[in-house]
This record gives C-alpha cells, sequence and structure tokens, in this order.
C-alpha cells in the first residue's frame, strides 16, 4: 500500500484524490437536491400566491413577497456553494485543492469534512488567527489612544 502512493502522480496521492472527491460530488449532490426542492417550493408558492394576491390585501402580499425574496436569496446562496464546489472539483483534478495556501502542505480530510473550502491547514489557520488577534488588539490600543488625543 505504502509504495503505491510513493509512486502516486505528483500531487495528490489517489486514495486521497478519491476521498477528496467524492466527499466533494456528495456535498454538490446535497446542495443540488435541496436547490431542486426549492425552486419546485418557490415556483407553487408563486403559483399559489397569484391567484390568493387578488383577495389578500396589500400587507399580506407584501409579506408573500418577502418570504419568496428570502427563498430566492437561500436559492442564490446554495448556488454560489455549488459554484465553490465545482471550482474545488476542478482544482482538485489540477492538483491545487486541499493543499494549505500558506505552507503548502495537505489539509487534514476530516478538516476539509467540515470546511470543503478551507485554503489553510489548521496550524496556519490558527496562527493567522493569533495574528489577527493581536492586530485587532493594537487596532483597539491605537483607537483609545486616538480618542485620548481628540479630546
Ligand atoms: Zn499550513
Amino acid at each position: 500500500m505504502k509504495d503505491n502512493q510513493k509512486t502516486a502522480a505528483a500531487g495528490v496521492p489517489r486514495s486521497r484524490y478519491a476521498e477528496l472527491k467524492q466527499m466533494l460530488e456528495e456535498r454538490r449532490r446535497e446542495i443540488q437536491a435541496e436547490v431542486q426542492g426549492k425552486m419546485r417550493g418557490v415556483r407553487e408558492e408563486g403559483a399559489w400566491g397569484g391567484k390568493l394576491n387578488e383577495v389578500l390585501d396589500a400587507v399580506e402580499s407584501a409579506e408573500a413577497d418577502i418570504q419568496e425574496e428570502l427563498e430566492f436569496s437561500l436559492v442564490q446562496m446554495k448556488s454560489e456553494t455549488l459554484n465553490k464546489i465545482n471550482d474545488a472539483l476542478v482544482r482538485l483534478d489540477q492538483g491545487s485543492y486541499g493543499n494549505c495556501f500558506e505552507c503548502g502542505d495537505e489539509i487534514a480530510p476530516k478538516r476539509l469534512r467540515a470546511l470543503p473550502f478551507a485554503v489553510r491547514c489548521k496550524d496556519c489557520e490558527e496562527a493567522r488567527e493569533v495574528a489577527e488577534q493581536r492586530e485587532r488588539q493594537m487596532a483597539a490600543r491605537r483607537g483609545t489612544s486616538g480618542l485620548f488625543l481628540d479630546m
């Protein structure tokens, strides 16, 4: 088994590639099913609402519009996620998916399962969070001293 992995083509070992591909494709199927369900729901509600609008007063039909808008933005969000998954699959084929943006190490499959669009490994992400926190603290301190200067 180990020899197989060593001779695998550059970058992603075959088993890892297959695992990540399966993970992404499963997620894509899930979201596609959700989006299709929502679209059907919106269309049915729309047809129904059309008839109802004739009898509903202005306030109630406005509420129906808001509901429809919410559903629509949800579907929009899901299709953006679908785009990201498709991008990830392309990057996986090119061998650039699942590797840390900072150090180039492989991102743990467990982490990718939880965060399919993670671009950093756990260590780099944590280091970045610590750095950001420090920056925020510095900014806060600068903000406070700025306030004093203004006074
Ligand atoms: Zn890293």
